[in-house]
């Protein structure tokens, strides 16, 4: 995965899973899998999931400072070595314009979305939720809600049927794990107690997003007129500190919910709904 020679393309041609634990996530920018669900893709990983990352936009306005082409190239290393430390098996860079995504069609984005979960193949997704509530970012919003109809959508050879003539196949997404800032629909709560270094170890390999981290807290800091000596000292090049202090809190929080250390919270849905439930609670063979 290190490296740019092993940098995918927007659209890969062929894959074949060795088994069907795959897991696919549906992203807009490199570190959004690290701060909502780091810890739980690391523990799938940890239990023999392939892990493939789809980041559907290149970052170029993710700093005050870098300029957009450096950004772009430093943002996708970065996606890289964080998708290391949590076991991804790859990550796949879309490249449309960071905060730009509604000057595309949804359609566009929900047909790139069908190809990529009819190429991967994936037994679960993870995505934004495109129900949960304050979301202000149009990114994740469209993210959402190509992807919600993606996953709606993969399995029916009538969308799409020009994927076929390629090789694919409608394909099944049998599982959805949703995430979001404010996830108040969550029912899902994953304990992360043992992957927690290593959600703080990946989101600190976004070395770009943690200075901007840093730089948007001091500005809110600064607006709030809160702990102004603090916020002075807060240093963007020295974060590892700031981010474990967030991360442990944000995720103590969860956790605390279903009593254990940390955790990440997600809403989530089975193919078929209850009644799928319903018949396997009863067992039958
Ligand atoms: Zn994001």
């Amino acid at each position: 995965m290190a490296g740019r020679k092993s940098r995918k393309k927007a659209e890969p041609k062929k894959y074949m899973p060795a088994t069907d634990k795959v897991i696919l996530l549906l992203v807009a920018h490199a570190d959004d899998t690290e701060f909502l669900a780091g810890g739980t893709v690391a523990k799938f990983a940890g239990e023999g999931w392939e892990i493939f990352e789809v980041i559907a936009t290149d970052n170029q306005r993710g700093s005050f400072d870098l300029p957009a082409k450096q950004l772009i190239k430093d943002s996708e290393a970065e996606a890289l070595a964080a998708g290391k430390i949590l076991g991804k098996k790859d990550v796949i860079f879309l490249r449309y314009p960071d905060g730009m995504l509604r000057d595309y069609r949804l359609n566009h984005l929900r047909e790139k979305f069908i190809k990529l979960i009819r190429t991967y193949k994936p037994r679960i997704v993870f995505t934004f939720d495109p129900w949960a509530p304050f979301e202000p970012h149009p990114d994740h919003q469209m993210v959402a809600q190509a992807a919600v109809e993606a996953i709606g959508f993969s399995q029916n050879p009538k969308f799409y049927p020009e994927h076929f003539k390629k090789g694919l196949k409608p394909h099944l997404v049998a599982e959805v794990y949703y995430f979001a800032k404010a996830n108040v629909h969550a029912d899902t709560i994953i304990d992360i107690s043992n992957f927690i270094d290593q959600k703080i170890e990946a989101l600190c390999a976004h070395d770009s997003q943690m200075k901007l981290t840093i730089d948007e807290m001091k500005l809110a800091l600064q607006a709030n007129k809160v702990a102004p000596k603090t916020t002075a000292s807060l240093d963007r090049n020295n974060y590892r500190g700031v981010i474990d202090l967030m991360v442990k809190m944000y995720c103590g929080e969860i956790g605390k919910k279903a009593g254990y250390q940390f955790a990440e919270a997600f809403r989530y849905e089975l193919a078929g709904g209850e009644i799928v439930k319903a018949i396997k609670d009863m067992g039958l063979e």
